[in-house]
């Protein structure tokens, strides 16, 4: 059997959310499980998240079905809202809740024949500037919601940019230009995303939505106490399938990209970017063998990496190798590859086998 897998602590995600609702005591939990539950598997997710999250949200209707298939019940927003106005009869009749995201969707909404009401939240462009109304056309938006007699309109929502730039005046800015807009309209209120939660109490509100968080990894600089807690879901681990010295002066893997400074002994590891291990990680990003960490040495390939171990106790053939998980975060990995833990995480392919407990 190959070594390579995905372990996933369903106990970790439910202590992660724990923490979530814990900093945000009087907002309700929406359980963001979109791209297959960051990785993790979304029906998983939902079956494990069931009695702590008051509702979740994926991005498309298939991503929904499928949890509506699992026999997962929960209130569950589509966060993209329809991309057609066939979506919207497909998610009225799997009791989904609609974002509705602009004036094309509001019209749709509008103009649809459904034969019971719809759930929906109504989202407002506050400065992301990806999706939602015009804040200044929110008050003409509710009231055509309110007059359209098969529209349930619940929340108000927003979405922020840089929530996880502490220091900086956006999020402040747009939580303003939101309060404004939506005040005195009898709507619930939603804004906070993973890093908003950990740090920004002021923008918990009504709902939060976490996502990345719960997964458990901090989107906040790593130092920052507000992650503190947060215990990874996922241990990606493989193991050493080959072992070798090599002399000083020799190139290790495709396109010779490192080179032994000193006489080195290599660990070549049963994974690679096929599995979910970005080809793209430098050299010297830290692997886990027996636990200690060792720097990346030589391109990623396909199914394998090759791990300079010269400085650690003997290593074998069969020793145990995190990719990341406990002691290596996934998004210090992901530094190593120019990207971050939600890339990589929401990127893991179906070839890598999980495994759940918990
Ligand atoms: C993905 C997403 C979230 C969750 O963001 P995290 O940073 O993962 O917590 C919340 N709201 C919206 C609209 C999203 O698209």
């Amino acid at each position: 059997m190959r070594p390579t897998r995905a372990r996933i602590d369903l106990a970790r995600l439910r202590g992660n959310a724990a923490l979530a609702a814990a900093r945000a005591p009087t907002s309700r939990l929406m359980a963001v499980i979109k791209a297959d539950g960051y990785g993790h598997g979304a029906v998983a997710a939902a079956r494990a998240l069931e009695a702590s999250a008051d509702a979740f949200a994926v991005a498309t209707l298939d991503e929904a079905a499928a949890l509506r298939d699992a026999g997962i019940e929960a209130p569950l927003l589509l966060l993209e809202g329809p991309f057609e106005p066939a979506d919207l009869v497909e998610a009225q009749a799997r009791d989904l809740t609609v974002n509705i995201t602009g004036p094309e969707q509001l019209a749709w909404l509008e103009a649809a024949r459904l034969p019971g009401p719809l759930r929906c939240w109504l989202k407002l462009d506050t400065g992301m500037h990806r999706l939602g109304l015009d804040p200044a056309d929110a008050r003409d938006a509710w009231e055509r919601l309110a007059a359209c007699a098969h529209a349930l309109p619940e929340v108000a929502c927003t979405h922020f940019a840089r929530a996880e730039e502490l220091d900086r005046p956006e999020t402040g800015e747009q939580l303003e230009r939101f309060l404004a807009a939506t005040r005195g309209l009898p709507l619930a209120l939603s804004a906070a995303n993973s890093p908003a939660v950990l740090a920004r109490p002021d923008t918990h509100l009504d709902w939060i939505r976490p996502g990345y968080l719960l997964y458990g990894d901090t989107p906040l600089p790593r130092n920052h106490p507000a992650g503190d807690g947060l215990l990874p879901v996922m241990q990606f681990e493989s193991a050493v399938i080959a072992v070798r010295e090599i002399p000083a002066g020799d190139a290790v893997g495709y396109g010779g990209s490192w080179v032994a400074g000193r006489p080195s002994r290599i660990a070549t590891v049963a994974a690679g970017y096929a599995d979910g291990y970005p080809r793209t990680t430098a050299s010297g990003t830290a692997v886990l063998v027996n636990g200690q960490r060792a720097p990346l040495a030589g391109r990623v390939s396909m199914d394998m990496i090759t791990v300079d171990v010269t400085d650690l106790a003997p290593v074998q053939v069969g020793d145990p190798v995190r990719l990341w998980g406990d002691d290596l975060p996934v998004g210090e990995v992901a530094e190593g590859s120019g990207t971050t833990g939600y890339e990589l995480l929401a990127g893991m392919p179906a070839r890598t086998p999980r495994e759940y407990t918990g």
